[in-house]
């Protein structure tokens, strides 16, 4: 049977995520695992931070603090975004704190040089004779051999912008102790990508069916394919297995080609976790699996092409990526917040003042699915007001802050010569009513969450054009009635939301009276007439609660 495989790109441990990254990747991803759990599928959510490279090495020492720690605190601290915004994985591990991942890296590297796609080159690098190691470009400075500046970077410029070959700097110092380096003759591994692409990585890539974006984004990415260096001169990283370091010393895996083998240790772990350490070859090698990569546009050469040739390239009947649902990028609004210089949003008052489901839901409404898009907060109190408050909550609201007035708090009986017109109005006559679900399916977000509230009008349209409130003095048995189609209709609104909204969705399908998870309920699909009610008239409601209160402001 099918079953579904789902990684989110990992985050680097280097620093805050933002709504950039949870609308292009985390959020969607979230939202793709809960509805293929409600549709009954076999589904697998694997994510974890990126903790390897030079990056986290520079600003580690910085600060003073030992590796291992600083990718730790950023780790939870990633960790508790996702949480405050209910976005969760079945494992979120780390490729530094994860027990397999080692081992399961070295693995590539040795299957891969064994399968002759490893060449060894031979490179001219900066060395510091002081600190007695090679150094990365961002490890070096001196003056620009184009424009004079005297403060260019090992890997650009500040003032002309040209692109720096650090062999080339005049006056070249190492950033750690000042001193000048020289120059000395390193090997390093390749990862032969041209020949991995001929022998059969670019016939997989023009057969495969890939989102229309995701084509156009890799068409012309296969003309020119260079070797790619897996290998580094570094103190933080994966070793190179010993028995294979041909006397190098000090070569670690680079941060590019260890990092999405995370996600096949990260599933190694769990697995181990759960006491089936062999449980994971299912999930890896099993042809039914569907591989779906959530990303960034700007992960999707490496995703189709560089991860698939390693994994093809270990011969280990390792799965290729089945879809590969990448984003535009999410631009946030100029001002309000900050990508390269931290956080610039106060995330504690934030989320004080902004419901976390309600964001998430904006966020879904303006996902960069098919261009870039931004996140606006006047929009988004706009989203929240008139979507969630006026549609959803005021569905929900209305109908059950009635009964428990005026219907003792309990499902009014529907009269049996009522059934076919209630049912003919609200599945016939009171708008179009669509499978959020299938959208999911497809990738389109944005649609699905328009379609869940365009669900919800339905309802409302169904309230006005009963009244129940007017009825209930003339003839209140149709408006027991139709007040019990309206609880009907609520009970599929909980469930349709259960994705988007997983927290209000539940306190939803509580305040129906209902019992268990809501997540747990099968999708629902499209009611058919005739076939639709399952609640029982008598049955006691919840407490009803507003379930999106109106906010103000946008500052
Ligand atoms: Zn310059
Ligand atoms: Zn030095």
């Amino acid at each position: 049977m099918t079953r579904y495989l789902v990684t989110s790109a990992l985050p680097y441990a280097n620093g805050p995520i933002h709504f950039g990254h949870v609308a292009g990747v985390y959020l969607p991803a979230d939202v793709y695992v809960r509805t293929l759990r409600m549709m009954g599928e076999e589904v697998l959510s694997i994510c974890g931070t990126d903790e390897y490279g030079v990056a986290i090495t520079l600003k580690a020492d910085q600060e003073g603090t030992p590796y291992p720690e600083y990718v730790k605190r950023w780790n939870h601290e990633i960790h508790s975004f996702f949480d405050r915004l209910h976005i969760e994985f079945d494992t979120f591990s780390g490729t530094s704190r994860c027990p397999q991942h080692e081992g399961t890296a070295q693995d590539f590297f040795r299957h891969l040089g064994a399968n002759g796609y490893l060449d060894k080159q031979e490179t001219t690098q900066l060395y510091c004779e002081t600190d007695e190691m090679f150094l990365a470009d961002r490890y070096v400075g001196g003056t620009c051999y184009v424009c004079g500046c005297e403060k260019a970077r090992g890997d650009e410029c500040p003032d002309c912008g040209t692109w720096i070959d650090p062999l080339r700097l005049i006056a070249p110092v190492c950033k750690q102790c000042g001193n000048t380096p020289v120059h000395r003759t390193t090997r390093h591994w390749y990862l032969n990508l041209p020949k991995l692409r001929d022998e059969h990585i670019g016939a997989w890539i023009n057969d495969h069916e890939w989102k229309p974006n995701v084509r156009a984004f890799i068409q012309n990415l296969l003309k020119d394919v260079p070797s790619r260096s897996v290998t580094r001169d570094l103190k933080w990283g994966v070793p190179v297995p010993e028995d294979l370091a041909e006397g190098e010393e000090g070569k670690r895996l680079y941060v590019w080609f260890d990092a999405p083998i995370g996600y096949i240790s990260f599933t190694k772990e769990l697995m181990a976790q759960r006491g089936t350490p062999d449980e994971w070859q299912r999930w890896w090698q099993d042809p039914e699996t569907r591989l779906v990569h959530f990303l960034g546009k700007d992960n999707i050469p490496f995703h189709c092409l560089v991860f698939p040739s390693m994994l093809w390239g270990t011969q280990q009947n390792y799965i290729l990526p089945w879809q590969v649902p990448a984003n535009e990028f999410y631009n946030l609004e100029a001002g309000k917040f900050s990508t390269s210089e931290g956080r610039t949003l106060d995330l504690d008052a934030f989320f004080a003042k902004y419901d976390p489901e309600a964001v998430r839901f904006y966020i879904l409404t303006t996902l960069p699915e098919t261009s870039d898009s931004t996140f606006s907060l006047e929009q988004m109190v706009l989203t929240i007001n008139s979507g969630l408050a006026g549609n959803l909550g005021n569905l929900a609201t209305r109908v059950l802050k009635f009964l428990a007035k005026n219907f003792d708090g309990v499902i009014p009986p529907i009269a049996p010569e009522h059934l076919d017109e209630m049912d003919h109005l609200m599945l016939g006559d009171c708008g179009e009513i669509g499978d959020p679900g299938i959208h999911v399916r497809e990738f389109r977000f944005r649609q699905a969450a328009a379609t869940l509230l365009a669900n919800s009008s339905v309802g409302n349209v169904f309230m006005q054009r009963t009244e129940p409130w007017a009825l209930r003095k003339t003839d209140p048995e149709r408006a027991a009635s139709a007040l019990n189609t309206l609880c009907e209709w609520i009970r599929w609104v909980a469930q349709w939301m259960a994705p988007f909204l997983p927290q209000k969705a539940q306190e939803l399908w509580e305040m129906l009276g209902c019992q268990g998870q809501v997540a747990q309920e099968p999708w629902p699909g499209i009611p058919q007439k005739g076939a639709w009610r399952r609640l029982e008239a008598g049955a006691r409601l919840g407490t009803p609660e507003a379930l999106f209160p109106r906010v103000e402001g946008g500052e």
